[in-house]
């Protein structure tokens, strides 16, 4: 048994959408949307289901996917890749991560992790031998600084792992702070995952700056997305990896090994998607923004402080300046056994040195189960501030 497994924790989105399920909370833990993605997409998977093979795709994924990915990256992000040779769909970003994690880390090899960090990313690294080395972002900005850069990046990395937009705290980095990592990759010859799954989720105008679009980053970047954010469909796991040849081919070797493909019916209804025209995704981000700000507002209504949030389906609560004085774990415990509702406690986003002031809520909800979840956290503060 590897000891690492046998001793490792159920995921935090796990333990808290259980907790939920048990006490019959509001969820707002884990992070989905309690709609059934665009009706459009559905219903291309149900009918690729009963008129299209439901034999083993290729094993890159159906040609009309990775050529949809292709042209969506070139219409919506100016970035030209090459449908056969740059482009591997995988079952989710979770399998990309998986991939691109196997395929670029030997063991010993020193890795840059970003703190908050997703989930998966540690235990991938660990697995597959390398030496983690993070760099801590704080509240209430998150920003990523030249003085850590360059206090992390040793000329022993190979590989950082960034995640942009960022779950969990809603912020996504400036093309500044990208031009600093991207610097500091290029010097030393080393190569970047870019978790970018949030890419459509950002809000007020703000548009999502690929760090492959870089200068030096186009060889160096392996950039993961998912059809499950895109599309608000998180149960159907259709994610890629974009990389050049020298990158793609190792990473395609990993993913034949990991699931080989994907279900052709949910590839053919995504690549459906990705052809949806500008509105489509102006509306969609319109509509995040929307149950954002009636959150938001909500819980200012409540007395409690919210940092800002830019993209992803989360707005994190700063708990102390909020007057609560339990630490993010401890308040999660009680919001959902005594108060119904279920949130993220950010330090599990932390592997040392944990900030444990703030919690994650998704508001990607109706009205009519955010409006419920705002009067039982507004009851939740009133027992729990001092
Ligand atoms: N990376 C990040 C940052 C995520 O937030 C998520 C899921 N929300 C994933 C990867 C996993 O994506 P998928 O469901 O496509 O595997
Ligand atoms: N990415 C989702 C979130 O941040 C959870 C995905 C999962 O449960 N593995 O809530």
């Amino acid at each position: 048994m590897n000891p690492l497994y046998a001793s490792m924790p159920t995921t935090i989105f796990e333990k808290m959408s259980g907790l939920a399920r048990e006490t019959g909370s509001i969820n707002l833990g884990q992070g989905f949307p309690d709609s059934n993605g665009p009706a459009d997409v559905v219903a291309a998977a149900a009918a690729a289901l009963t008129d299209a093979s439901n034999q083993y795709p290729p094993m890159a994924g159906l040609a009309v996917l990775r050529q949809a990915v292709a042209g969506h990256y070139r219409h919506h992000q100016q970035i030209a890749l090459d449908a056969d040779r740059e482009v591997i769909i995988t079952s989710g970003a979770t399998e990309a991560l998986a991939a691109s994690i196997l395929a670029l880390v030997s063991p010993g090899d020193t890795v840059l992790l970003f703190q908050p960090l997703y989930d998966a990313y540690l235990p991938l690294v660990l697995r597959a031998g390398g030496i983690p080395r993070f760099v801590r972002l704080e509240p209430p900005h998150w920003r990523l600084t030249a003085e850590a850069l360059d206090a992390a990046f040793t000329p022993d990395v190979r590989l950082a792992i960034l995640n942009n937009p960022l779950n969990p705290t809603a912020s996504m980095f400036s093309a500044e702070e990208l031009a600093l990592l991207a610097d500091r990759v290029v010097r030393n010859d080393a190569v970047v995952i870019c978790d970018e799954v949030w890419e459509h989720v950002v809000f007020d105008g703000r548009r999502h700056v690929p760090l492959m679009a870089l200068p030096g980053m186009r060889d160096r970047t392996v950039k993961i997305g998912s059809g499950g954010k895109i599309f608000s469909l998180t149960g159907w796991k259709v994610g890629w990896m974009c990389a050049a040849p020298r990158l793609a081919e190792p990473l395609s070797r990993a993913h034949q090994f990991l699931t080989f493909t994907t279900a052709p019916n949910l590839q053919a209804a995504v690549a459906h998607g990705l052809g949806k025209d500008d509105g489509y995704f102006t509306a969609m981000r319109a509509d995040f923004a929307r149950s954002r700000d009636r959150l938001v507002q909500g819980l200012g209504e409540a007395g409690y402080v919210t940092l800002p949030s830019a993209g992803t389906y989360f707005v994190p609560i700063d708990l102390a300046a909020s007057g609560i004085m339990l630490d993010d774990a401890g308040f999660c415990d009680r919001l959902v056994r005594d108060h119904g509702v279920a949130a993220i406690p950010v330090s599990a986003f932390y592997a040392e040195n944990p900030v444990t002031s703030v919690v994650r809520l998704c508001f990607a909800k109706r009205d009519e189960t955010l409006d419920p979840a705002i009067g039982r956290l507004a009851d939740a503060r009133r027992a729990m501030a001092r």
